[in-house]
């Protein structure tokens, strides 16, 4: 009767989850708005300067520049602060590789520093002694959703005289301490990407307090040009990485369903966690009391080595899944990645292996992820999921 999906048994879940992206009029609407404006882009802005707004405004920032994506606004963020070829940044290993590429794109050399265990947050602790005369600057990932320490980093950073950016593409609307992400270190990058929480397919945008960085980040991302200079002024070299005003008008409508869907993430995140944590041999994550506010980008736990019979995690989740529920094993942990170290040495001329044995372990052997479309499941499909977990995890 209880007998495994893969064993022969019936799976615990046919029904889908909720795909995604999720769409309605309001986007239908301005995006003809759009079209018939027949202004779509380029320094026909409408809909840009009012996403822009929008989204500074959300997370408490000053000034906003849209980019064409997540990766090139980080890239981006690092130029305007200056960091060059050849320069150290300090990121953390488990991420997605566009942390590592934004800088390996022009020659800046990731550093990987160690996640804490209970959040896979980088650690604070661990980034002082990971400094050397070339760090330029710190890459924080707002990983999942959780808002990274930026009290201790910004403290370190400034120490240090380092610049910090957010990588809060799975991060928007996350709020630390009281304070929303984004602006509180040099510049926050979110991404618009398929998957991500808000979407317009592709879209990046970043976020700052500081105007002549909101400037420069500008002119790089507008062809060097200046805010108020001629046409053909190019003061900088810079490249042509604009956002259309197609896509600020579908994310425009997608912000107007965002407050909603997050508070249906944020009831059945916390319903997970307390459940998952009920049962032997699965971990939950276990977040600093400064966390305001969860973007749930993912919802991440772990299954304990040596659990569910020692099946391991490939196993595990080939179970689950069986038993309809898609269980994600998650990322390669970027300081073992072939490709990452290979484009570091050839930039440094050095084959730079480092240990991040707390990141490494989660992405092999623990780590699992349910992804945001998931977390807006109903009741049954949130109750669906504890039940194919208690079953895997007792076996048969
Ligand atoms: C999605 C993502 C990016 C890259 O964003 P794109 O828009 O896909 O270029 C960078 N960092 C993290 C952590 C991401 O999840």
């Amino acid at each position: 009767m209880n007998q495994l999906a893969i064993h022969g048994g019936s799976p615990v879940r046919t029904a889908p989850f909720p795909t995604w992206p999720i769409f309605g009029e309001e986007e239908e609407r301005l995006i003809l708005e759009v079209v018939r404006s027949g202004k779509w882009g380029g320094s026909n802005r409408n809909k840009l300067p009012e996403l822009e707004a929008q989204f500074a405004a959300i997370h408490g920032a000053k000034h906003a520049v849209t980019v064409v994506n997540g990766t090139i606004g980080l890239t981006i963020a690092l130029q305007a602060c200056g960091v060059q070829s050849g320069d150290e940044v300090i990121m953390p290993p488990y991420t997605f590789i566009a942390t590592a590429s934004c800088a390996l794109l022009f020659g800046a050399i990731p550093v990987f520093v160690d996640v804490e265990p209970n959040s896979m947050l980088l650690d604070p602790e661990l980034v002082e002694a990971a400094i050397t005369p070339k760090t330029k600057a710190i890459i924080a990932v707002h990983i999942a959703g959780a808002p990274a320490n930026m009290t201790r980093l910004k403290e370190i950073a400034d120490k240090h005289g380092l610049r910090l950016i957010e990588d809060a593409a799975q991060g928007v609307g996350a709020v630390w301490d009281g304070q929303p992400v984004g602006a509180l270190g040099d510049f926050g990058s979110f991404s618009f990407q398929s998957g991500k929480n808000v979407t317009s397919g592709e879209g990046g945008i970043l976020l700052t307090n500081d105007e002549a960085l909101a400037d420069m980040a500008w002119s790089l991302t507008n062809v060097g040009r200046i805010r108020k200079g001629a046409w053909y002024q190019h003061e900088h070299i810079g490249w042509n990485l604009r956002m259309t005003e197609f896509q600020a008008a579908i994310l425009l409508a997608q912000l107007t369903r965002y407050e909603e869907q997050q508070r249906l993430r944020d009831r059945n995140a916390k319903w997970l966690a307390a459940e998952v944590g009920t049962i032997e041999g699965l971990r939950t994550m276990k977040l600093d009391s400064r966390v305001t506010n969860h973007a749930h980008h993912m919802f991440m736990f772990a299954l304990e080595e040596g659990a569910a019979g020692g099946i391991g995690k490939e196993e595990f989740i080939r179970r689950m899944n069986t038993e309809g529920i898609p269980v994600h094993p998650g990322y390669i942990t970027l300081n073992q990645n072939a490709a990452v170290l290979k484009e570091i040495e050839k930039w440094t001329g050095e084959r730079r292996e480092t240990s991040c044995p707390v990141s490494e372990k989660f992405a092999e052997r623990e780590g699992l992820w349910l992804h945001q479309n998931v977390l807006l499941g109903d009741e049954q499909a949130m109750s669906d999921i504890m039940t194919a977990l208690r079953k895997v995890m007792q076996g048969n």
